[in-house]
């Protein structure tokens, strides 16, 4: 599993370079984000949720048993809702309260 960053959407503010664990982010000639090494990528989503842009996406690969799904984060105040965007076209969002979201 990895990400995918859509290019068109990233205004090259640097946020998920800084957050990734990794360190598997980087800038390119046009100072937009993208991943330098995807099969290093563990899918801790830091970088999903770190793009006020939703420019980056978790991508579920079926090969590790996703549904080939594509998995956006947006906040809104200190509510999180991942937002889940299946092949067929459907989209399921789960809506997490961050104040509360050592309690689950
Ligand atoms: S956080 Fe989003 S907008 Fe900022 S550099 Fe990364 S992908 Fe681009
Ligand atoms: S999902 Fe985690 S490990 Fe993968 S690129 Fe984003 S921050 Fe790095």
């Amino acid at each position: 599993m990895s990400i995918v960053i859509e290019q068109e959407s990233c205004n090259g503010c640097g946020r998920c370079l800084a957050v990734c664990p990794g360190a598997l982010l980087c800038a390119n000639a046009k100072g937009r984000a993208e991943i330098r090494y995807p099969a290093d990528c563990w899918s801790c989503a830091a970088c999903v949720k770190s793009c006020a842009r939703g420019a980056i996406a978790l991508y579920s690969a079926p090969a590790c048993g996703g549904r080939g799904g594509l998995l956006r984060a947006r906040r809104e105040g200190e509510i999180l809702h991942w937002v889940i965007s299946l092949p067929d076209g459907t989209q399921r969002t789960i809506s997490v309260d961050r104040r509360s979201a050592n309690r689950y």
